[in-house]
């Protein structure tokens, strides 16, 4: 390994170059590509004035379907595996369902539970680093964070185990699955078997299975994941898992259709409450999904031309990283099978100037610390990069600027 000092020397030479021109790069949210939204351009047409009919005859101008159409909760029945009625469709976010589903929790309590979380004190596990978005949401509500940190693709189990067994106001955990936004990392078996096993203090302890990126490969050997609400049933936890997804990075991020499932007490809970907020979701959209998409198979296809835009993105990531950074020690990150992100490491106590550093050359990154509950990130050293909006130039200079940045802390 080279010396350190020249190390950072060459690196700052480089980066005082990159602040004399500074750019404007952003590479901050896991936002679909124009190339890829134009994958999807055939559902602003896709139904004929005439075309307004499902296939049970429901008329999805109108009213009602709360549950969604039953051929979109056959789809996302198959992508889940789980029974089509145990699928109720959202409108366009998953977040909105996960959401609701915490913020009834408070207010009325869940199917098992001593009532209103509300009044109890709540608290929940956040494996992390994990997703900003899931952590916003707790703090919204006023449920307690707990950091759980990963051990390798899994969360600590152990901690977690240990947790969840002495302390009945923790009432459910976050995670992300599969292509866990930031890692890339996939749940072993060995994790979802124990997740569903595990003794839990508070009996309406609950897992928001938040499986985003279940169809969104980068490689044709994607992860396998066991399935967390069969497990549960296997364990007689049927109402541990509650499962959430979405097109949202399928066809349209602002557009496409939001699913969540789980046990028959799960569901009905949903939507003995959802029915005083809405008289139906949007099943005009849920038509045209279906009319696109048509099956697991048709999602699949699809997904293979999202992965031929992306794989390159993620390739230029991961050959300017070595390229710059390769085995100086400085950093290690991540080569995901699949999801949004690339996860990056600095040494302990870089990661938020390594940011600054960033910006002030006009690269905006996540904030550091973004990954983790109340945006503090205990080692102050991971980064979150998202590669997939920019085009491959902008991506290539953005990450020439962080690789550089990275650099500079050789001697810290
Ligand atoms: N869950 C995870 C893990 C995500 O990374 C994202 C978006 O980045 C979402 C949910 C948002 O999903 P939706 O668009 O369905 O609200």
């Amino acid at each position: 390994m080279s010396d350190p000092r020249m190390i950072a020397r060459e690196a700052r030479a480089r980066y005082d170059a990159f602040k004399k021109a500074p750019v404007s790069l952003d590479i901050t949210r896991g936002k679909p590509s124009a190339e890829q939204l134009d994958l999807s351009n055939e559902l602003l047409a896709i139904l004929k004035p005439s075309d307004f009919r499902a296939a049970d005859g429901t008329d999805c101008r109108n009213y009602g379907g709360l549950e969604g159409l039953p051929e979109m909760r056959a789809l996302f029945g198959a992508i889940f595996e789980v029974p089509a009625a145990q699928v109720v469709v959202g409108d366009n976010a998953s977040l909105t369902l996960m959401y609701e589903t915490l913020a009834l929790a408070m207010a009325h309590g869940v199917p098992g539970g001593a009532g209103a979380w509300s009044a109890q004190k709540p608290r929940f596990l956040c494996p992390s680093p994990g997703y900003d978005r899931h952590f916003a949401i707790c703090e919204d509500l006023g449920i307690e964070m707990i950091l759980v940190p990963y051990k390798g693709r899994d969360p600590d189990m152990e901690m977690v185990e240990r947790l969840v067994k002495s302390d009945p106001r923790i009432k459910g955990m976050w995670l992300v699955p599969k292509y866990n936004n930031p890692t890339g990392t996939t749940l072993s078996d060995e994790c979802v078997r124990a997740l569903a096993k595990m003794e839990c203090a508070a009996p309406d302890f609950r897992i928001i299975w938040d499986n985003a990126y279940v169809v969104h490969h980068l490689s044709e050997t994607p992860d396998a994941l066991l399935s967390g609400y069969a497990a549960g049933v296997e364990a007689s936890q049927a109402d541990r898992f509650v499962l959430y997804s979405s097109f949202s990075k399928v066809t349209l991020a602002g557009a496409g259709v939001s699913a969540m499932a789980g046990s028959k007490a799960n569901m009905d809970w949903l939507l003995l409450h959802r029915s005083k907020a809405t008289i139906g979701p949007d099943k005009v959209n849920q038509l045209r999904h279906v009319r696109f998409l048509k099956d697991l198979n048709g999602v699949t296809a699809h997904m293979r031309k999202h992965a031929a835009i992306l794989k390159p993105k993620f390739e230029m990531v991961e050959r300017i990283l070595k390229r710059e950074i390769g085995d100086t020690g400085l950093a290690t990150w991540t080569k995901p099978n699949g999801g949004y992100f690339v996860s990056l490491d600095t040494k302990p106590g870089q990661a938020a100037r390594v940011c600054k550093m960033a910006a002030e050359a006009g690269l905006k990154l996540t904030p550091a610390g973004s990954a983790f509950p109340y945006r503090k990130d205990p080692q102050d050293q991971n980064i979150r990069i998202a590669p997939s909006f920019p085009p491959l130039a902008e991506l290539e200079k953005a990450m020439e600027i962080l690789s550089v940045a990275v650099l500079c802390s050789a001697e810290a």
